[in-house]
């Protein structure tokens, strides 16, 4: 049988984030503006996800408006899913934080850590069929959810015809792997979802 999920945007603030449900199972991922719980719980109230039901807060990358309120969810009981790529990137999120953006600093003890090659079963084990990729270039840690479905959640992975040249190659090597792994829509962390980038190869 073929899995379906469902894939709900609770976003605000130009940023989405995204619900990947297997049933009553689910996934955020990409985990809301420093200070905001308030409206990221009211924004799950509204479109009628409890929080109790979030199984893993995935962060496609440590920036501010990606990873905001991770510290805030695993209070509230949802556990952080950390990539290998990711761990150093963490720390270096307070270094970016004002006192009135009301960051809860991200403890490292507590997380749950995993591998790649990992990613597979430990999503599979909540009802999700993908996997975690590694997909730098937007930033050193950033990572892509890659359902089987061909649902690519690519966070600020830059579109290979805007990549610079000092990242373009890394850039251009990211989506592909995407590509490689069966990737056919993608679902931004800014913007609407979009089709797979056409110019892979003529961007490098
Ligand atoms: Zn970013």
């Amino acid at each position: 049988m073929i899995a379906r999920h469902t894939i709900v945007n609770v976003g605000y603030r130009s940023t989405n984030y995204w619900v990947v449900s297997a049933g009553n199972s689910r996934l955020l991922v990409d985990i809301g503006w420093p200070g905001t719980m308030a409206a990221m719980r009211a924004r799950l109230d509204r479109i009628g996800i409890p929080l109790n039901e979030i199984r893993y807060a995935l962060a496609t990358h440590y920036h501010m408006d990606h990873a905001g309120l991770a510290q805030e969810f695993k209070r509230a009981g949802v556990p952080l899913l950390v990539l290998e790529t990711q761990t150093a990137a963490i720390p270096l999120m307070k270094a970016h934080m004002k006192p009135r953006d009301h960051y809860v600093e991200i403890t490292l003890h507590d997380n749950a850590n995993i591998s790649f090659a990992e990613s597979r079963g430990v999503l599979a084990k909540i009802g999700i069929a993908g996997e975690i990729l590694p997909t730098p270039g937007h930033s050193d840690d950033s990572v892509s959810l890659l359902l089987d479905d061909g649902s690519a959640f690519t966070g600020d992975l830059t579109h290979p015809a805007l990549a610079g040249e000092d990242n373009g190659p890394v850039v251009a090597a990211s989506w592909e792997r995407l590509r490689n792994r069966g990737a056919k829509r993608v679902y931004p962390g800014h913007g609407p979802i979009r089709p797979m980038p056409t110019l892979v190869a003529e961007a490098r």
